[in-house]
């Protein structure tokens, strides 16, 4: 005891020795009102949902990537509550709606609260302040995940209202599945990616050209379409995730010069619970976890873009039992549904801090309000949805 205290004293004394020709160097920078510590605003958010992403589903990906992951680089860490208004157990609709617009409402709504009654998206109001936008998703853009960023529907299941909402918007780049929904429709003879191109969209798919071969320009919206339906699992081929994500990036920060919000879904580790394959679940939360460490490089470089991601519930009930090794897991599922576990939310970034501690999925939508600096409570009313259908 008493030698640590010596090695105390002695380190004490070092660090307060002035260095310098005699001069203490000051522990931090001068202090000024635009990147004082805690204070700073991000320019950019990215949002990185891992649908159906509960702990064990990360700590089989980290043991199989060899004991491994991006997301521990991030030096802060909270836990949200998942429920919905109407069940303890929440879908994929409820919780993206949580988080896009700050409300519970019931499991199979979009951007909905129980009345009906729509509201605006955090991606609705950044377009409205002149920030770019975009989405990638590695299921259909329009489901009920990146649905809830910028569709409002009583159910998830409406896929063609969805994809026809999205030409009430303006987002400036958006990269999935479910071409079928928006050229050959079912209820109506609209054919959406015309009137994407009208709207001045660059529109292609996977028929056509490789995503990286796209011609892009700043100026223009880009929409491409992964799939027909839903997108095919990584293990079998898929592979755009870590692409369209950094393109997307590289193409909203051309877009505007005020900044952009990114959300990003690795959708599928939710179908490998769903279907009880650990399998299907550790190759789809790496290729996640990929696209992560990609996104915080590029965070890192900037500066100034705020890194949250979390999933919007666990599914499977899974766990990690005997005889598993860091090679070889031996798993278990204790259901083929969504589980009611906490779930947690990794940060890095200006505002980062924001994240750390227990909270509701709706808070959220609040604390990406907050590190833009946007005012007021949001939550803002923009239509009722009829009841047609
Ligand atoms: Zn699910």
């Amino acid at each position: 005891m008493k030698n640590y205290w010596l090695i105390y004293i002695l380190l004490f004394v070092i660090s307060c020795t002035p260095q310098n020709d005699g001069k203490v160097i000051p522990p931090n920078p001068p202090s000024n009102s635009h990147i004082e510590a805690g204070k700073v605003k991000p320019k950019n958010i990215i949002f990185m949902v891992g649908d159906g992403m509960g702990l064990s589903q990360i700590t089989a990906g980290m043991y199989m990537n060899k004991n491994k992951l991006n997301l521990e680089k991030f030096p802060v860490v909270g836990l949200i509550k998942c429920h919905s208004s109407n069940n303890l157990i929440t879908d994929s609709a409820a919780g993206a709606t949580a988080f896009a617009s700050g409300i519970k409402t019931y499991n199979g709504a979009i951007g909905i609260d129980p009345d009906s009654v729509a509201y605006k998206t955090i991606l609705e109001e950044a377009e409205e302040n002149n920030l770019a936008t975009g989405m990638v998703a590695t299921s259909t853009i329009v489901h009920a995940t990146p649905a809830s960023f910028i569709a409002h529907e009583k159910q998830r299941g409406y896929y063609e209202n969805i994809a026809a909402d999205f030409m009430d918007t303006e987002i400036d780049f958006f990269v999935g599945g479910g071409k079928k929904y928006f050229d050959r429709r079912e209820t109506d003879d609209r054919n959406l990616i015309e009137e994407l191109r009208e709207k001045g969209y660059i529109v292609s798919d996977y028929f056509t050209e490789e995503l990286n071969k796209s011609y892009m320009s700043s100026k223009l919206n880009f929409a491409y379409f992964t799939a027909d339906s839903d997108p095919i699992p990584v293990s079998k081929g898929r592979g755009y995730l870590y692409a369209a994500s950094k393109l997307g990036i590289k193409h909203l920060r051309k877009h505007s010069d005020k900044g952009f919000f990114l959300m990003i879904e690795g959708s599928q580790i939710d179908w490998g619970g769903h279907a009880n394959d650990s399998e299907y679940i550790i190759t789809e939360m790496i290729d996640f976890d990929r696209t992560i460490g990609a996104v915080f490089d590029f965070a890192q470089r900037d500066g100034e873009t705020l890194v949250v991601v979390t999933a919007d519930h666990e599914t499977g009930g899974y766990s990690i039992v005997q005889p598993s090794r860091m090679d070889s897991l031996a798993t278990k599922f204790t259901t083929t549904y969504h589980t009611a576990s906490m779930v947690p939310v990794f940060a890095f970034g200006p505002q980062a801090e924001l994240f750390s501690g227990i909270y509701d999925n709706t808070a959220i939508y609040d604390k990406f309000r907050e590190a833009f600096g946007f005012k007021g409570n949001g939550r803002e009313i923009i239509k009722e949805v009829p009841s047609q259908n």
